[in-house]
């Protein structure tokens, strides 16, 4: 891959930049040029946003000076949290035992107001997540050294074994535990992964697989399935959703909007109490995630834990790339014996390593500027970075030689094939 590189002298200040045709021109003295600010769309707005940012930034200095007292410790917003979410299962029980008393009545329209209630029930009952068969899904024996990296990685770090695994195209990797039986399951991005290193794939794995222990209140069977519950609730009663529920479109008649306006009405009650217990939750879940980064340098040490968080943050320039390349792949027929699928990995991997040390600097402050996470339960990613420095350093738990990676390479080539297709829409 060639590009040029050359030195200007910056608008602002006169000290040298080194400017990459590829990349915005900027300068690191003055942050001149450093990239567009998402724009505050009002002044409310933009006070809400320093509020939570003041609120991210004093929880991430408690936790780096007194993670080691208080691990494993839960304060009263949690204990909070887990009250509120138990009068929300107690709610949907209530109407329930309601229904099922209106049903036991002789008078009919009774009876009817009870069937109603007993179909409201089901759908706000506890949902434990899906477990269906799905096409992105890795059968563990089709990728035994895959499950055998992932199984040693939960081993050493104590935490239980995934189920299944699923490979997507998405820029991050992910957990959940889903069913009555709380199985595992752990879906890897596979532009992500193609383009970390091996101990920078454990690290990411030891994030992944520590959400098994990483004590997040958001993920137990309680908080979670009353915030699930909320959330049904809210579906259920904002219009758009009801009109798409109920299969109709419908016409913008008085009655309706006065309907609408009710539902609305009734709705924002939920929202308040989904708030608050997000809220409640919110200092539990990010000592958690850190905590789960903790687990990552744990398996593939700290420095390859830290390298992969920053890595995070070249999403948006990677994205543009794949862009790039799917309309480059439309425009040019591949050479005789060329695998498109192939060559689109090598070519973000070459990309990727080819991002010179400026634009990675220009992604981090942008990241710190626009306190961007991969996405609304993780902290900020540049102080996911951060907190890494401030932790004692780790060794790697977790390795794995040449040969282990090319049996993992060659079993991934189906996935590569099916997530490189659909980047591309081939
Ligand atoms: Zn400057
Ligand atoms: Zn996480």
């Amino acid at each position: 891959m060639s590009f040029t590189t050359v030195s200007r002298a910056c608008p602002n200040c006169a000290a040298p930049i080194e400017s990459d045709s590829r990349f915005t021109d900027w300068c690191p003295g003055c942050d001149w040029n450093l990239g567009a600010e998402a724009p505050a769309p009002g002044r409310r707005a933009e006070r809400c946003r320093a509020r939570d940012r003041a609120r991210v930034e004093a929880l991430y200095q408690r936790l780096a000076a007194s993670e080691s007292q208080e691990s494993g410790r839960h304060g009263a917003a949690w204990l909070a949290a887990v009250l509120i979410a138990g009068l929300v299962h107690l709610w949907t029980l209530a109407v329930l035992a309601g229904s099922l008393w209106l049903l036991l009545q002789p008078a009919a329209p009774l009876k009817g107001l009870g069937v109603v209630g007993l179909a409201l029930a089901w759908l706000l009952r506890p949902r434990l997540g899906r477990w269906r068969r799905d096409p992105a899904a890795l059968d563990r024996d089709r990728a035994p050294a895959l499950y055998a990296l992932l199984d040693r990685t939960a081993d050493q770090l104590g935490t239980r074994r995934p189920d299944r695994i699923r490979i997507t195209g998405a820029w991050n990797a992910s957990y959940r535990r889903a069913g009555l039986r709380r199985r595992v399951e752990v879906t890897l991005g596979l532009p992500l992964w193609t383009v970390l290193t091996g101990p920078e794939r454990i690290a990411l794995l030891g994030h992944e697989l520590g959400h098994g222990s990483n004590g997040d209140a958001r993920r137990g069977f309680w908080l979670e399935t009353a915030l699930r519950t909320l959330e049904a609730w809210y579906q259920l009663l904002t219009p758009r959703s009801g009109e798409a529920f109920l299969g109709y479109r419908a016409r913008r008649a008085a009655t309706d909007a006065l309907a609408s306006a009710l539902l609305n009405w009734l709705a924002l009650p939920v929202r308040w109490v989904h708030g608050v217990l997000y809220r409640l939750t919110m200092r539990s879940s990010q000592r958690a995630e850190y905590r789960a980064d903790d687990l990552a340098a744990r398996a593939g040490s700290s420095a390859d834990a830290a390298t992969m968080l920053g890595k995070l943050l070249l999403g948006p320039g990677v994205a543009t790339r794949i862009t790039q390349q799917r309309a480059a792949h439309q425009h040019t027929r591949p050479g005789a014996g060329e695998d498109p699928a192939e060559r689109f990995w090598t070519g973000l991997r070459e990309y990727v390593d080819s991002i010179p040390g400026t634009e990675r600097e220009r992604r981090a402050r942008l990241g710190e500027r626009g306190m961007s996470a991969v996405d609304t339960s993780h902290p900020p990613t540049h102080l996911r970075v951060r907190m890494r420095a401030e932790r004692p350093a780790q060794a790697a738990l977790v390795t794995a030689d040449a040969t282990e990676w090319d049996a993992i390479h060659a079993e991934l080539a189906p996935a590569r094939r099916r997530v490189a297709e659909q980047l591309l829409g081939i």
